[in-house]
Formats: C-alpha cells, sequence, structure tokens
C-alpha cells in the first residue's frame, strides 16, 4: 500500500516537472509571424493618429513641398499613380469605406473625339477615379446614387452677361444649379452673387485665379482656396465645396484640403461645353451618359462664344433628363 502511494506521488511529482518544463520553453520562444516589412509592422491601422492624413500622403507630402516650383509640382502630381514609389507603405485612406464601387468614375465623351484629347482625357479619368477611391468621402466624382438624381454644376462664374442667362432657364424650370466662383471675379458681380443665393442656388469654390492645382505649391492653393472662402462667407455661404480648375489636386493638397474642411468635387460626366460649339454635342455628352447620382459639369462663365452653347443646350438638356425621370438636385442634396 505504501509503495502504492509512493509511485502515485512520483509519477504527479513527474507530470507537474514535465508541464512546468513545456510552459518555461514556450514563453522563451517568440511567436512564428508571416513575413513584414519594416514599415508594415509599424503601420499599426494603418491611420494617423490625427485621422486626416494616411502614411502614403505624408511620404507624398515631403516630396511634394521639398519640389517648390510649379513644373516639378506637377510632376508630383502626376506621382499619384507612381505606386512603385511607395510600395513600402501600405496604402490605406482616411477617409474609410471599405467597398470600391466601380460605378463611381468619369464617364468616357460619347462622341469620338481627337486621338490627342482622347489620351488626355482618358489620363484624366483614370486620375480622378484614384483620387476618389483613395478619398472616398472627400473627392467626390458623383452623388450617392439613390434613384434619379442629378446635380447640374457650373464653373467660372460669376459674371454679368451668360451666368444671368443661365440662372434665367434654371428659374424657369425650378432647377438648382451649383456654381463654382472664381474668387477675384466675385467682386464685380454682386448682383448675380446674390441673385444666385436668393434663387436657391448653390455658392461654391473655384480657386481665387483659376489656378492648375497641380502647377503649384499646396499652400498657394490653400492661400487661394481660403481668399475665395472669405468672400463666399461674405455672402453667407457656410457649404465647404471646392472644384479644382482642371480637377485634379495632387495628394498633399488632397490631406490640407481635408484639414481645412473641404470637399474636392470633380465631376461623373463633363458636358464638354467648353470643346463643343454645337449645343446637340453638348446634349449628347450629357444625356448618353445620364446615370443616377451624376454630377454634371458645365460652364456658366467664359468661352469664346460667352456660353452661347452651353445656354443653347442648357434647355433641352433639363427637358431630356426630366422625360427620363431624372430629379435636380445640388451637392448640398442629402436625399
Ligand atoms: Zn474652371
Amino acid at each position: 500500500m505504501k509503495k502504492k502511494r509512493i509511485f502515485i506521488f512520483s509519477v504527479i511529482t513527474l507530470c507537474v516537472l514535465l508541464l512546468c518544463t513545456f510552459l518555461l520553453l514556450s514563453s522563451g520562444t517568440p511567436a512564428k509571424r508571416p513575413n513584414q516589412s519594416p514599415n508594415q509592422r509599424n503601420a499599426g491601422t494603418g491611420t494617423d493618429a490625427d485621422g486626416t492624413g494616411d502614411r502614403k500622403d505624408r511620404t507624398n507630402g515631403t516630396r511634394d513641398s521639398a519640389d517648390g516650383t510649379g513644373d516639378k509640382a506637377n510632376k508630383t502630381g502626376d506621382r499619384l499613380d507612381d505606386t512603385t514609389a511607395d510600395q513600402d507603405e501600405p496604402i490605406v485612406s482616411t477617409d474609410r469605406k471599405p467597398a470600391r464601387d466601380s460605378n463611381i468614375h468619369v464617364r468616357k465623351s460619347p462622341i469620338a473625339l481627337d486621338p490627342k484629347m482622347d489620351t488626355h482625357l482618358a489620363e484624366f479619368c483614370r486620375k480622378a477615379k484614384q483620387l476618389q477611391q483613395d478619398y472616398p468621402h472627400s473627392f467626390l466624382i458623383s452623388l450617392p446614387a439613390k434613384g434619379k438624381k442629378v446635380a447640374l454644376t457650373f464653373d467660372d462664374g460669376p459674371d454679368g452677361s451668360s451666368m444671368p442667362k443661365i440662372l434665367d432657364i434654371l428659374n424657369h424650370y425650378q432647377v438648382p444649379g451649383t456654381f463654382f466662383f472664381i474668387g477675384q471675379q466675385m467682386k464685380g458681380f454682386p448682383e448675380t452673387i446674390q441673385r444666385a443665393q436668393a434663387e436657391g442656388h448653390v455658392l461654391a469654390n473655384h480657386s481665387w485665379s483659376h489656378i492648375r492645382p497641380t502647377d503649384v505649391r499646396s499652400d498657394t492653393l490653400m492661400g487661394e482656396v481660403q481668399r475665395t472662402q472669405d468672400v463666399l462667407a461674405h455672402y453667407g455661404t457656410k457649404t465647404k465645396f471646392f472644384r479644382p480648375p482642371f480637377g485634379l489636386v495632387t495628394k498633399k493638397q488632397m490631406t490640407e484640403l481635408i484639414q481645412a474642411g473641404f470637399q474636392t468635387v470633380a465631376w461623373s460626366i463633363d458636358s464638354m461645353d467648353w470643346y463643343f460649339d454645337n449645343p446637340d454635342d453638348i446634349v449628347t455628352c450629357v444625356v448618353e451618359n445620364i446615370h443616377p447620382g451624376a454630377i454634371v459639369l458645365m460652364h456658366s462663365s467664359g468661352g469664346p462664344t460667352n456660353r452661347r452653347a452651353t445656354i443653347e443646350s442648357l434647355p433641352i438638356i433639363i427637358e431630356t433628363l426630366r422625360a427620363k425621370g431624372y430629379r435636380f438636385v445640388t451637392l448640398t442634396d442629402k436625399t
């Protein structure tokens, strides 16, 4: 009996010893992890503490500010698609939205263009789509596609001649528009601005002097944007929509625009009213490409014929889209 107890005691002691040895060994061995680059290991969630700029932006931003000159800054803008430069950095967007909607893109012109223009616009579409994917909440190409709604947007105003004619048409059809103003033009046409506002249209920011953002430093652009926003604020505008002249910004500029509270607005349909003289072509560009949530680019001012073709095409566009069941909204529409 005594021998049996000693045997059981010995077995238990041996088991305890084996267990202790196993625990000691396993705590001293690092867990095996998948291969990672140092950057990936340090990335954490991939989002900066301030929640405004992603890691990739900062990498680009450093290069951008070092570049300085307009020409080089433009090349920085082009680096948007240079994935090899950032291959060690995880691509993470700050304004998180998991699914990429392939329907959000700038539509191609339904009318054949000369090959050079075709290539130029295809490149623009590609870069705009990339910005939208990187900043899904802050770089808009279209509105959330809930039903047949469309936003008509008009750039390059205000003025005292063609924009009042555009307003006449919009008011006749009870269609609200969004007007992206060039800041330095606003001083000369307070009546047009006040009229647009009184009639329920949305006023927004198209820079101070119509600079091409990808040609200038970020601080220059932000100065232009803020200066225009100050004048808009004088008219009581609270919305902060910025449309870059020519449609694109650099990633560093995008980060600064987000920090300053702006939404950057491109378009999903280019009416090509800056290119075609024939109103029928402008109608075709809009109507053939129409889709729920479309943002349509048009112009309220400028051009060699002072927007004659835009003014002639606008009533046809409105009537045709209405007949197709579309409802007109502004960029502030939440429905
Ligand atoms: Zn413009």
